[in-house]
């Protein structure tokens, strides 16, 4: 069986699991309930934090080994400079038409209307950094440092600059150059290792989370929960779509049906960032997109291009301005685009950061940041359905910028995926 039915029937099954051991738990049988609470908090719990470790565990060596390797294949040519621009520009406008979106069809179906505030309503909002935070941030000091902690943007700038000058540092460099290639196809090798474990961890993952989650607030907030995943799905099929299919000429039916693993990582972790490893090896390997452009655009994509965090940020803002009945003005609403675009630059893509940003746009626009509160309960089930739509960014823009710098191979992308790349070929 191929690797992405395997995940997706550990998704299935994951979900199914979470849903019967509900009642179990709750039930008069006591044995049944300590058995459902030991399966939830002890073995659903080990086995969906190993994944997710072992998914995180790859991300720095990976990001720098392959980002190394591609910076230097490129040299300091001006093609470097062209790629790194048209992909800021693309995750910018993608970015700016997905909230724009959000804001339009939520004004249109009024999600947070007739939702009373009588409830007590308090959220205390985590500091989101200032732009200028942000901008001196993006440069390390210290690349262990960044490395040890994880800072994307701090350890991308470091590998290009690596690379740079290890396309600079002539017969010399070569053993350096020779050990960064070697040591590429070693880690790519160790992420498909590591993605058998997927419909494992998936399974637990989920299992542990429908086990523990609240249907009942989604009811309550179904207009809204359903206005987040209208545009999502809105935005992640005609706004990619349109783009992959007039400005890159491919088929985006082919495109959905290459990155669906990426798309099912992203889902189960809710965390653009865990899902890297993944979306970097689909990227190269099933869509056909050249090193040279994966290893920039997927890393900075994964940090700071996040489409459908934005969305959820438009269609909350309108909501919640219209649960405290207040208006926001035309200046507002350019203010939460701008806002909502810049600040997913900022945010790292791990679980619920959305919301911690989503502060940031409503401080902007004076509405009041307590009405967090009202979708707290409801965000996680959003956060995976949104990481999706964030990865399916990243891979699109990859695709466009490949296909323009004609880095995009056509016999991979166009091959249907009968067979599973992800098994290394003995
Ligand atoms: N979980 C999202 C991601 O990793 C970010 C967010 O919207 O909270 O891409």
């Amino acid at each position: 069986m191929k690797l992405s039915t395997r995940i997706l029937l550990g998704m299935v099954a994951g979900i199914a699991v979470g849903v019967l051991l509900r009642p179990l738990a709750d039930g008069p049988d006591s044995f049944a309930a300590a058995l459902g609470a030991w399966l939830v908090d002890t073995a659903f719990e080990v086995g969906g934090s190993i994944f997710v470790a072992s998914l995180k565990l790859m991300v720095v060596p990976l990001l720098f080994v392959s980002l190394v390797n591609g910076a230097s294949a490129m040299g300091a040519s001006a093609r470097m400079g062209r790629i790194a621009g048209k992909t800021l520009a693309l995750y910018l406008v993608t970015t700016g038409i997905a909230i724009t979106l959000a804001l339009l069809l939520a004004n249109l179906i009024d999600p947070g209307l007739g939702v009373g505030l009588e409830g007590e309503v308090d959220f205390d909002p985590a500091a989101a950094p200032s732009a200028k935070e942000v901008l001196i941030g993006i440069f390390p000091s210290n690349p262990v440092q960044a490395m040890a902690e994880g800072n994307m943007l701090q350890v991308i700038v470091f590998s290009l600059l690596m690379g740079i000058a290890l396309a600079h540092s002539g017969p010399a460099g070569e053993p350096a150059r020779e050990v960064f290639r070697s040591f590429n196809e070693v880690i790519m090798a160790m992420v498909t290792l590591l993605m058998h474990l997927a419909p494992y961890g998936v399974f637990c993952l989920l299992a542990k989370l429908f086990a523990e989650l609240g249907f009942s607030a989604i009811l309550d907030l179904g207009k809204y929960f359903g206005t987040v995943l209208l545009v999502l799905a809105i935005h992640g099929s005609l706004t990619y779509g349109l783009l992959l299919w007039l400005v890159a000429r491919r088929s985006p039916l082919t495109f959905l049906r290459n990155v669906r693993p990426a798309l099912l990582f992203g889902f189960s972790t809710a965390s653009s960032n865990a899902t890297m490893p993944v979306t970097l090896n689909v990227a190269e390997q099933r869509l056909g997109i050249d090193n040279r452009v994966a290893s920039f655009t997927v890393p900075l994509g994964a940090t700071m291009n996040m489409d459908g965090t934005a969305i959820m940020q438009g269609v909350a803002t309108v909501f919640i301005a219209q649960a405290y009945g207040l208006d926001i003005s035309m200046g507002g609403y350019l203010a939460v685009i701008l806002t909502a675009t810049l600040a997913s630059i900022g945010a790292a893509g791990v679980p619920g950061v959305g919301l911690i940003t989503l502060a940031l746009v409503l401080e902007q626009v004076g509405l009041p940041v307590e009405g967090i509160a009202l979708i707290v309960g409801i965000d996680r089930l959003l956060d995976m359905a949104r990481t999706a739509v964030n990865v399916c960014g990243d891979c699109t823009v990859s695709t466009l910028v490949a296909s323009s710098e004609g880095l995009l191979d056509d016999k991979l992308f166009a091959e249907v995926s009968d067979r599973d790349r992800y098994v290394a070929d003995p």
